[in-house]
């Protein structure tokens, strides 16, 4: 089987809740994301998708993905989809870097893999744990009381896991926390994700002002370790998220005890492929995951289902239903979440069909 064309599509989604505010006054209102289509002489066809969180989130930018796919689309016409290994060894001689330009490819050809093989993705991830997965909720960075009514409501609609966009001014921060910490039940799991945003000082502030409240604390600060340090003055459980882009990282943290949980987005590792190598290295090290992407729509959400459901069910502590978030759906067949949680579907590949009248024309034609 060979890559006969790759197409991408720009789709704008815009958010329920018309803004996604998070540390350092950083936002977005419509996400920009693009859709890879790979087509093969087989007659497979199959899709991904990237959507970075904005510019200025990761080292990422979405219209950084479609001048990366320009480059680095021409050679992989003529290549075997479903040889991953191997597509991610040229991916990576033909372009330096920029994982999340190659992830939309590897995500596509995983879907054609499926397909071949009749098989869901998730199978072919390592199989299928469980019936359902644990998602959290995201909650916009807002005032103390507008965060603790939004999870009252979303709990409401039945999540139990909570993430806080913290990562602002320490004192009101430590409130948000205190406010949210009330509306939550025995068996409710809360992260305060600051997102970089605190300086170590603050960050070694607010752990001590948040001592009482069972939270978790994510990637306090800008640097590696600035966040070690925070880790090493509290007791909280730690989530480390932007510093983990790769393997090195990852046993580093592992070696020096920085976390008890990582944060894993698909984009972010630079596809399916990378990223299950962390994931079941996470797994031998007993390490638990947050297992997402960056942003995204259907097509986005049902690889991360995908790789959620494939995750023994112990090891993974949540993840993501972007798809509920967005007012636009781009595939049928992607999975919806139900009572907070959500299932990989059953159909070879990644079993989304795409709406070819939501995705328009093509920006970007390879072949
Ligand atoms: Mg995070």
């Amino acid at each position: 089987m060979k890559i006969t064309r790759i197409l991408a599509y720009r789709v704008e989604l815009p958010l329920y809740e018309t803004t996604y505010k998070w540390s350092g006054g950083k936002s977005v209102t419509v996400f920009d994301s693009t859709i890879v289509r790979v087509e093969t002489d087989s007659g497979l066809i199959g899709y991904g998708e990237v959507c970075p969180l904005g510019p200025f989130y990761l080292p990422a930018y979405a219209d950084g993905v479609r001048a990366g796919l320009k480059e680095l689309g021409p050679h992989l016409i003529g290549q075997d989809p479903r040889q991953l290994g191997k597509l991610n060894r040229l991916m990576d001689a033909a372009l330096k870097g920029h994982p999340y330009v190659k992830s939309g490819i590897d995500i596509a050809c995983w879907d054609i893999l499926g397909q071949a093989a009749g098989l869901p993705v998730c199978e072919l991830l390592g199989g299928r744990y469980g019936e359902d997965f644990h998602l959290y909720r995201a909650i916009s960075q807002e005032s103390p009381e507008e965060m603790a009514s939004r999870v009252a409501a979303y709990r409401a609609e039945g999540y139990r896991r909570f993430q806080l966009k913290v990562g602002g001014d320490p004192d009101v921060d430590i409130q948000r926390i205190h406010a949210v910490a009330a509306k939550l039940q025995p068996g409710d799991r809360l992260v305060a994700d600051a997102n970089t945003g605190w300086t170590q000082h603050e960050a070694v502030r607010v752990v001590r002002g948040v001592r009482d409240i069972d939270v978790y604390i994510e990637q306090p600060c800008l640097t590696y370790e600035e966040c070690l340090s925070v880790r090493r003055n509290t007791d909280h459980p730690f989530v480390l998220d932007e510093n983990i882009d790769g393997l090195d990282v990852l046993l580093r943290a592992k070696a020096d005890l920085a976390m008890d949980v990582v944060n894993l987005k698909i984009s972010k590792l630079g596809g399916l492929t990378k990223i299950r190598q962390a994931r079941d290295l996470c797994v031998s090290m007993g390490i638990a995951m947050t297992l997402e992407d960056s942003w995204g729509g259907d097509i986005a959400t049902a690889a991360i289902a995908h790789l959620a459901h494939s995750t023994p069910t112990e090891f993974l502590f949540t993840s993501t239903d972007f798809n509920s978030y967005v007012t636009v759906s781009t595939a049928d067949g992607a999975p919806q979440r139900v009572q907070g949680r959500m299932a990989a579907s059953k159909k070879p590949g990644l079993g989304v069909t795409p709406k070819m009248d939501v995705l328009g024309k093509p920006v970007l034609l390879v072949e």
